[in-house]
């Protein structure tokens, strides 16, 4: 097989149809366009209202099993899948984060999809695209800008400097402005004070954007942010402190969501981006609701495994948008069930060890236990789960015929999938097995009643999807636990920041660790985006460039084009 050219080269080859063709393919009216460019537009948020008589689509989650640090292919599998739908005639729309800028510039590279199965133009979806993430930057700034400027001014709320949580945040990983020392100088420069900055993606401004249904719901959202405490021990919120509005303008337009096209030209939204670990993961209502209109088949992805972003997806997001997913793709690779075979260490931005690639289907089966568990946790939610064995040029015959073998002996739908190297065509048999499992009954089923307890919530995430046998809380956690149900967050959802690199706590546990304790060491609010978060483990929030980041290798051809973007 000869190599495929780079997702860039395939990007730039592919002619794009202009937008105004892609929106006409999935019924948006010209009116409802904004256009950025001849290839990129925004929908305005009245084409969800004038849609609302049009029949809903079937709702297909793009989840994975545990991935590796190099991820498993939910991207490209969700594109791909939209395009084999196509090809069956049927109407599509996939709906997908937006990547983060700062890691395109790190080891990551771009996360537009990959080969025959990319959204594009992928330079822009990678880089600015239509402005939303520096929108998310300023309206979180003005914020903290704000709150320092009410602590200088003779601080009125009684703020407790030592109890502010607001931090800023920038969409580039600097590891320099982790931990940061504001307003030093003389005294008409501010209240000094430590805080740091946080990647834009973790951001609760962008999880608001990623949960607000509409305008109005982002400026109460918007106004709820808690930023810290009074001396005397009470929220302090954004709307406090008169910000909450003048948030709200510098969104008004990043809630649209942005409309691209895919390298086979389907309608493809691209709309927030919120953090995998600290926040939701997930893409936005918004572009859900509009989606969900649009076309038979709305697909779109979460962040991580099924136990990471696939639980927030269905316990958050669908409680949020009222729309209940048909069935759930489960994205499985050859490479990460021989890692979780425990017999190999795959490092993100290292080549593959050479044994690995080897073929040798029992290391696949010794790993299959952690596909077991992610089909178990798929149905917990009462969907149907489909296996999409995303095949990789290293992937071997025998080793696919295990992935069927163990699928099928649990009764889940199977399709290998060879999208990247053909596109379209080579994601058939998935599509024709995502559509027998829309026909499925569902009986959608979160995890846990938002009348539970905190405690409640925690305890059934952790057994029922991780397979922990208890939670532990610390005393810090504890005593908060206590502060937040009395302020009256113990009725709001909870998300788990836990590695996404294993089912447990522990990102050296493999497979489907049982027997083990979730320690959950500081909790957390983020009372504008409506959660309470778990912090169990060492989470970043501001990731680092490594020795060689890949901005070293990006550039301007001769013509002006992008060169070593990946
Ligand atoms: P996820 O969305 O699960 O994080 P992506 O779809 O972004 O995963 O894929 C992760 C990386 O692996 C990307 O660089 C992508 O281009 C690459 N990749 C995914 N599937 C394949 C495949 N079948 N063959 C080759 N490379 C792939
Ligand atoms: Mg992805």
């Amino acid at each position: 097989m000869s190599p495929l050219p780079t997702d860039l080269e395939i990007a730039q080859q592919t002619p794009l149809k202009p937008i105004d063709d892609i929106a006409q393919r999935a019924g948006i009216a010209p009116e409802h366009l904004e256009h950025y460019g001849r290839h990129v537009a925004k929908v305005s948020l009245d084409a969800i209202k004038a849609k609302a008589d049009q029949p809903a689509a079937n709702y297909v989650l793009i989840t994975a099993i545990t991935p590796t640090p190099l991820g498993e292919g939910k991207t490209t599998t969700a594109v791909g899948l939209a395009q084999g739908l196509e090809l069956l005639g049927k109407k599509t729309m996939l709906a997908l984060r937006q990547p983060s800028m700062g890691p395109v510039f790190g080891i990551k590279g771009g996360a537009a999809g990959g080969g025959y199965s990319q959204v594009l133009p992928m330079e822009s979806l990678n880089l600015h695209l239509t402005g939303d993430f520096h929108a998310v930057t300023a309206a979180h700034n003005l914020l903290a800008a704000m709150l320092d400027n009410h602590i200088y001014q003779g601080n009125a709320l009684d703020i407790d400097p030592q109890r502010v949580s607001w931090r800023r945040v920038l969409d580039m990983n600097d590891r320099a402005l982790r931990n940061v020392v504001v307003g030093l100088g003389a005294p008409e420069d501010g209240v000094p004070r430590q805080s740091g900055f946080d990647i834009t993606a973790a951001s609760e401004v962008m999880v608001i954007l990623a949960l607000a249904t509409d305008l109005r719901d982002l400026r109460g959202r918007l106004g709820r942010i808690v930023v810290g405490y009074t001396h005397a021990g009470q929220p302090v919120t954004a709307e406090d402190l008169k910000a909450a509005g003048a948030m709200a303008v510098i969104l008004k337009d990043a809630l649209k969501p942005n409309l691209l096209q895919t390298t086979e030209h389907s309608p493809a939204l691209i709309h927030a981006g919120p953090f995998g670990n600290i926040a939701t993961g997930n893409s936005s209502v918004v572009a859900d609701l509009l989606g969900s209109r649009c076309a038979e088949y709305l697909l779109t992805e979460a962040g991580f495994g099924s136990d990471m972003g696939g639980e927030r997806f269905f316990n958050v997001k669908c409680r949020v948008s009222g729309l209940t997913p048909d069935a759930a793709v489960l994205v499985v690779t050859v490479r990460a069930l021989k890692a979780h075979s425990g017999r190999y260490r795959i490092v993100a931005g290292k080549p593959l060890p050479a044994e690995l690639l080897a073929e040798n289907p029992d290391d696949v089966r010794a790993g299959a236990d952690n596909l077991r568990k992610h089909i178990e946790i798929v149905r917990g939610f009462g969907v149907a789960p489909v296996v999409a064995i995303n095949a990789f040029p290293s992937d071997h015959a025998s080793e696919h015929a295990v992935i069927r073998e163990i699928a099928e002996g649990l009764g889940a739908r199977v399709a290998v999938s060879t999208h990247v190297a053909e596109g379209g065509k080579g994601a058939l048999a998935l599509a024709e097995a995502v559509m027998a499992a829309c026909q499925d009954p569902t009986q959608f089923c979160p995890t846990y009643d938002l009348g539970d307890d905190l405690k409640t919530k925690l305890d059934k995430v952790a057994r029922k999807v991780y397979g922990a046998d208890r939670i532990e809380l610390s005393s810090a956690a504890r005593k908060q636990l206590k502060g937040f149900e009395a302020l009256g967050y113990g009725q709001f959802p909870v998300v788990i920041a836990k590695t996404h690199l294993s089912l447990s706590s522990d990102p050296k546990r493999r497979g489907a660790p049982t027997g083990w304790t979730l320690p959950v060491r500081e909790l957390r609010v983020a009372a504008g985006a409506g959660y309470v978060y778990a912090i169990c483990g060492d989470m970043r929030t501001m990731p680092a460039l490594g020795a060689h980041p890949s901005a070293e290798k990006i550039d301007l051809d001769e013509q002006g084009r992008v060169v070593g973007l990946f």
